[in-house]
């Protein structure tokens, strides 16, 4: 693992440009479940799409809105961790640093990583489904049985996170693609990367020529693909690698 290390951080030296992709594995070890978690937790009787889709929400609001003000509670409450500050001392190091995030928690911000670049929105942020107008949540909604209705047109309000069939967040996806074509080096963190087009990535990267480094404890197909896969948690791999630039800059 030292030599791999060593050759990532190398690797990172010598970049101009660096894309960092996260997905729900960066913040496990903050406590937050990933979406795999999800599935064998608390909310297993439920189909995540049922959570996550405009037909679970036609089908059952109370329920959906219950689910994210949980969830929000729990990321409100979460810290982050030393992955999270690993990646934000990285952007103080490469003369670029592109962080694109599949997390809708804002860990990376807490962190002090600036811009983030959320390709699945946000779960502090709120707009109508109807209208779209933005909605700022009173501390009485956060306990409510419903969904607050929207002040301008009576719609549900809904939580600004992207469901399965809807668009990403204007322009994100064109940045965080046009940065995946520009990186020398692409580091992925605690993703499956199935969901797309986010998923998209770690192709473009490869396909432009960049090193794919990627962290992950448990091995899959952009590990495969990965010019440099270093096998392990983020809290623990990360802070070896920016330890490792820093100590030979
Ligand atoms: P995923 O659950 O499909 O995959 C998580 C990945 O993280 C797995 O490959 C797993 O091996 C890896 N992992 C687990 N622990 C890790 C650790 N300590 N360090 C590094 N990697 C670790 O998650 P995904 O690929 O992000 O896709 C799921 C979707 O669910 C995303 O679209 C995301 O928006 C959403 N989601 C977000 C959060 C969050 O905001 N924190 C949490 C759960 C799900």
């Amino acid at each position: 693992m030292d030599t791999l290390i060593e050759k990532a951080a190398a690797t990172l030296r010598a970049a101009q440009h660096v894309l960092v992709f996260t997905g729900a594995g960066v913040s496990a070890e903050s406590g937050i479940s990933t979406f795999r978690d999800a599935q064998t937790g608390l909310w297993s009787r439920f189909d995540p799409a049922t959570l996550a889709s405009q037909k679970g929400f036609a089908r059952n609001p109370g329920f959906v809105w219950q689910w994210y003000m949980e969830r929000l509670g729990a990321m409100e409450s979460a810290l982050p961790n030393d992955g999270h500050r690993a990646l934000a001392a990285l952007g103080e190091v490469v003369p670029t640093l592109t962080l694109a995030t599949q997390n809708i928690d804002n860990l990376h911000e807490r962190a002090g990583s600036h811009p983030v670049l959320h390709m699945h929105g946000s779960i502090a942020r709120f707009h109508c489904n109807g209208c779209a107008g933005s909605y700022t949540l009173r501390a009485e909604d956060r306990l409510a049985q419903m969904p607050p209705v929207c002040p301008l047109c009576g719609d549900w309000v809904r939580p600004s996170v992207v469901w399965f069939g809807e668009m990403l967040p204007e322009g994100v996806l064109d940045e965080c693609f046009a940065a995946a074509r520009q990186c020398d080096v692409l580091v992925v963190v605690g993703t499956s990367a199935v969901v797309y087009p986010a998923a998209f990535l770690p192709d473009l990267a490869h396909a432009a020529g960049a090193t794919v480094i990627d962290v992950n404890p448990e091995p899959n197909h952009i590990s495969d693909a990965a010019h440099i896969y270093l096998q392990g948690a983020g809290g623990v791999v990360l802070p070896r690698l920016v330890a490792a630039m820093e100590l030979s800059v």
